[in-house]
This record gives structure tokens, sequence and C-alpha cells, in this order.
């Protein structure tokens, strides 16, 4: 299993590699190496029959189709799945057309379930093939897989991870929606190849954070950790949600933005969306995107309290890479140079030096990909896999 563990963490290694990395000696790692190709998980890039099999140097890699992983990405109004392979690409993604309500209820279990069912039905999946589900969900999460919404926060966590693994008989991991786009970014994205780097999230309900020191990401016993969306950055600003006055929350919120818009526009200020049907926060970024001065201005106070509330984490954390997920990608390169220069600003000059501020790369699905993937390498470690047999994979293959 270990075997398995350090090649699926290191994508290509040799036998020699291995038994270094994991400090057995090779010959138990050629034998270990055999019976996994055998079993059609690993590939052993030796085929060649001129050449000796098995030889220590030579090139090994996780079989693709040795299973896959289904993630979900869970809000208010959406439903996305994915299908990964056992090296983590993403294979299938799709809208899930009827969402089930977002509450915290065994209706939701039920409706989660019926997404996995469909989308592994639907592209042809054999169920054995399935090795664990990953879900990014929206709100709170804990350590324990439980959730809660914003919209009742007091109410007893909902045990979500435990029941739906009980409906599908799967292994089940349930992400803060934030932290499962920040692992993507990490590992697909904008962050590739950044060990010290910050998410930030801002979406219709909140802003969200995911923290990586040293090519981890940071999660306290909790769960709680990464919520940048509560640096305070207004001591007498308006009441957050969280109790606190004046979060950044308060003023990086998409209907405040719009707010702001409609009193520059009021005022008269020039602006290529006076009289629009549809004004909302993704059309107000792209007009600033594209010069515009009424969204500019109602962008700027955003800029300059994400610069106050990433200061401190960048100080703290160490951070060398900042990138920014959502709709604000639209706003282009006027708003990113005026956050990087506020930023700079803030922190301490051996940091900004280096710092680099940037946006989200990753399509809509981000999100179910990052769950997807925290899945898989939990599925490894846990030896989901290791019940494969090569009659199965060659059925499951789409
Ligand atoms: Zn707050």
């Amino acid at each position: 299993m270990q075997v398995l563990e350090v090649l699926h963490r290191n994508r290509q290694m040799t036998r020699s590699d291995i038994a270094r990395c994991i400090g057995v000696n090779l010959t138990s790692v050629v034998r270990v190496v055999a019976g996994l190709v055998e079993r059609n998980l690993v590939v052993a890039n030796d085929r060649d029959e001129k050449r000796q099999r098995g030889r220590p140097s030579d090139l090994l890699t996780i079989n693709p189709q040795a299973g896959y992983v289904v993630g979900l990405e869970y809000g208010r109004d959406h439903l996305i799945g994915v299908v990964v392979n056992a090296v983590g690409d993403v294979v299938v993604h799709e809208q899930v057309a009827r969402p089930p309500a977002f509450e915290t209820s065994p209706a939701t279990t039920e409706g989660l379930a019926a997404a996995v069912f469909d989308i592994t039905e639907k592209h042809g999946f054999d169920a054995r093939s399935i090795k664990g589900v990953g879900i990014a969900l929206h709100d709170v999460v804990d350590v324990h897989g439980a959730w809660a919404t914003q919209d009742d926060p007091s109410a007893t966590p909902f045990p979500v991870r435990d029941q739906l693994s009980a409906r599908l008989g799967k292994f089940v991991f349930v992400e803060d929606v934030s932290r499962a786009f920040a692992f993507a970014e990490h590992e697909y994205g904008a962050g590739v190849g950044c060990s010290d780097m910050i998410y930030m999230f801002l979406g219709s309900h909140g802003v969200g954070g995911g923290i990586f020191v040293n090519d981890r990401m940071l999660i306290s016993s909790t769960g709680l950790c990464g919520e940048i969306g509560h640096v305070i950055v207004d001591e007498a600003g308006e009441l957050c949600q969280c109790g606190s006055r004046g979060c950044l929350e308060t003023v990086a919120s998409p209907e405040r933005i719009v707010k702001q818009f409609e009193a520059y526009e009021r005022q008269g200020v020039a602006t290529s969306l006076r009289g629009a049907a549809r004004l909302s926060f993704a059309s107000i970024c792209s007009a600033a995107g594209a010069g515009d001065k009424a969204a500019l201005l109602a962008l700027h106070p955003v800029a300059t309290a994400m610069a106050r509330a990433l200061a401190p984490v960048v100080n703290v954390t160490g951070a060398r890479v900042v990138v920014i997920g959502g709709r604000l990608r639209l706003a282009g390169d006027i708003f990113l140079s005026e956050l990087s220069a506020g930023l700079r600003r803030r922190v301490i000059a051996g940091l900004a030096k280096h710092l680099s501020i940037r946006f989200a790369q990753l399509p809509e699905h981000a999100g179910a990909w990052g769950a997807a993937n925290q899945a898989l390498s939990a599925a490894w470690e846990r030896g989901e896999f290791l019940t494969s047999v090569s009659t199965e994979i060659d059925a499951a293959a789409p």
C-alpha cells in the first residue's frame, strides 16, 4: 500500500526511488511492484522484450484506469459533478440539472447520492470501479464531515459524510468549498509549483480562503481555517454575520458592490452599464476590466479591503503567491494591479519582493475537481484501490 501511496504522490518513480523513499530494500520493492503490475494498478515502462524486465531504473506510473473517483461541488443554486481517473485527470464534468434543495436533511443526502449514481451510470462506469466520492460543500464543514448552512448556523452539524457513505457503500470525503478550489488551483492551476500560496475566493455568499504552507494545505482541528473573509478591515464598519464589525466580507460582498455601483450611477458618474437590464456583480467586474469609471470606483474599496485583509495573512504564512478566484477575474489587470500595489505596500519587504498576485485559472468545475482529488489521495492512502482486479478495470474503461 505504501508503494501505491508514494507513487500516487510523486506521479512517476523508479523502483530504486521507491525503495529509497519508503526505506525498504530494493528486492522487496521489485516483488511488490510485480504484483501491482500484474493487477493493472501500476504501469511499468519496461515492456521492451529485448530488455531485461523489472529493472530498478525503469519508470513506474499509476495506471490511469485503475479506478475512478466522483467529485461534487454543491451550493445554493448549483451542483457540479466530475469523474476523475486514478491519476486525478477529469474524464467527465457536468452541471446536475435538478440539484436537491440546499438544506441539511436526509433528502439532501438522497439527492447527492442520486447525482453520484446518475453521473456514473450515464457515462458507463462500473460501480465497482468507483473508489470514492469527494464533495465540496458551501458554508461550514467540520473535520468529521458534518455540515451546517449559514441559513441555520445554530443547528447541530448534519453528518452528511457518514450518511452518504452508508447510502453509497463507498468512501466519502467532505471538504469546505474554498479549500477544494484552493487544492485544485495548487495541483493543476495558477498555484502549480507554489509551495506557499494563499487562495481567496469572493463568492455570492461570502469570502473563502485556502492556505498552503510548504506544500501542505492548512486545516485546524475543528475544520475552521483560512477565514480571510473575517479579517477586520474597518473597526467602525458594518456588522458581519459572524458577530464582528467591519470584516472583509462586509466590504467585499457582491451585493454591496452592486449597491455601491448603483450609488455612483445615481450620482451621474459615467458608465457604459447605464440602464442595463441585468446588472450583476459579474457585469460590473467585466465593465471595470474594460475601464468603466463607475465600475472601477465601486471596486476600489474592495481592492483596498482585500489588501488590508491579505497583508497580515501573507506576513504570517510567508506566502509568495496569492491566487484570486471567482468573478473578480473579469475585472482583469486593472483590478489586479490596484490590489497588488496595495498589498505590496502592506507586507514586509522580504516578502513583497517575491510576491505574485494572480487570478485563478481553472474552469467552473474546479471545486468538484479539487474535492475529487483530495478524495483520490485519501483513497490511495486507505488502500481503496487494492480491491481492483484487472477484469473490473477493463470493464470500467469508458
Ligand atoms: Zn465576520
